[in-house]
């Protein structure tokens, strides 16, 4: 098959990771039989400097015409006292709108080599985890209506959680598929007991549920959630919850695996082309010399290969080669442990490329 991709190499250590993230790619294409393009779009700080705006039309519709759009990271220092609607961040707000990308899918995975990076407990580190949560990424209390009034005891602010059935449905059913090919758990997370919105999400999650018998179905209250996450992080397989409790929680489950050089990520939404990154930034701390951990860009480019293209087949195999790399040893200096001598950035991605 052909696939054609919209890349953003982005700023800071983002052409480093992406360019290991293609040379992986294409090794996959070769083996696999598949031939995989590139068009490489300008977005971020380098569109800042290049078009004086963060995101062009351009760039947008070239991401459109794609199959799928595989992303660095955007951001650095250069461009920190911007006004806020020309940070580079702001690349990434334009094409999730555009692209109608509404759910972010954040895998958090104990890697089994690596527990000791994990900051909990070893009796619980031990036991293992591999989680995804899904989180709705478009509505809710970051999009609803704000303001300022002045009241009785003087300036009131206010934000509104708002999310309506479709929403819901939309999410819950992307959550539901993943759980069918997971672990067939899935763990509802919201704040029923106090929030209205919350009151509908659970209904509309359990009206979907009827249509995924083969799907346990867990109600899980937020705070009871985030302490869930440290106390027996192993009872999740699939999580799906909204826009300001996702955030929560994802950067949570993040920093229970030790690294976020080793986290990826999607943004999906109502067609097959979605957009696929790392979890990290643009890490403008080490940019440029070749010492960038590759992997959380290249778990990326399995979960693309999974849930876009569904070549589960390929993404098993990168998956596999990178647990393997793991297993032998190999360190990028972020997550360095053993004592041995790390990786560089591209050594690292030849090592994973020999295993593939
Ligand atoms: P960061 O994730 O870039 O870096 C945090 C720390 O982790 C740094 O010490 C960095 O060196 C290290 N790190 C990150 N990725 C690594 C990797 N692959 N290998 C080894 N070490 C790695 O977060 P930050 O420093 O808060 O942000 C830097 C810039 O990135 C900012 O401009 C921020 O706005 C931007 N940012 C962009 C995205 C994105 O593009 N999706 C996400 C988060 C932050």
């Amino acid at each position: 098959m052909e696939y054609k991709l919209a890349v953003i190499e982005g700023d800071g250590i983002g052409p480093e990771i992406i360019g290991a993230a293609v040379k992986t790619l294409n090794a996959v294409g070769a083996k696999y039989g598949h031939t995989f393009t590139y068009d490489y779009v300008i977005a971020g700080g380098a569109s800042i400097d290049k078009h004086g705006v963060p995101l062009t039309d351009s760039a947008v519709e070239r991401c459109k015409a794609s199959d799928s759009v595989l992303l660095g990271a955007v951001g650095g220092y250069k461009w920190d006292t911007l006004p806020g609607h020309l940070r580079p961040e702001r690349a990434l707000l334009g094409i999730r709108k555009e692209l109608g990308l509404y759910a972010n899918i954040r895998p958090a995975k104990l890697f089994s080599v690596l527990k000791d990076a994990c900051p909990l407990k070893s009796e619980i580190s031990e036991k293992g985890f591999d989680m995804v949560i899904v989180r709705e990424l478009t509505g809710g209390i970051y999009y609803g209506e704000r303001g300022r009034e002045t009241g009785e005891d003087g300036v009131e602010a206010y934000d509104t959680e708002r999310y309506s059935e479709k929403e819901i449905d939309r999410i819950a059913r992307i959550a539901f598929d993943l759980a069918m090919r997971r672990g067939k758990k899935l763990a509802s997370v919201d704040k029923a007991n106090v929030l209205e919105s919350s009151r509908l999400w659970r209904e509309v999650v359990h009206r979907v549920a009827e249509e995924y018998p083969e799907v346990t179905v867990t109600d899980v209250l937020v705070d009871n959630a985030a302490m869930q996450l440290i106390k027996n992080p192993a009872q999740f397989d699939v999580i799906v919850t909204s826009n300001i409790f996702g955030d929560i929680l994802s950067d949570e489950a993040s920093q229970l695996t030790g690294s976020i050089g080793l986290l990826p990520s999607a943004s999906l939404g109502v067609t097959k082309c979605g957009m696929y990154e790392p979890i990290h930034g643009s890490a403008p701390d080490i940019a440029g010399k070749n010492i960038a951990n590759p992997i959380a860009t290249i778990l990326s480019l399995a979960m693309m290969l999974r849930l876009s293209f569904g070549l589960e087949l390929e993404a098993a195999a990168i998956e596999k080669a990178v647990d393997t790399t793991l297993s032998a040893g190999c360190r990028t200096s972020d997550i360095l442990d053993n004592g041995t001598a790390p990786l560089s950035c591209t050594e690292m991605t030849d090592r994973i490329i020999k295993n593939l």
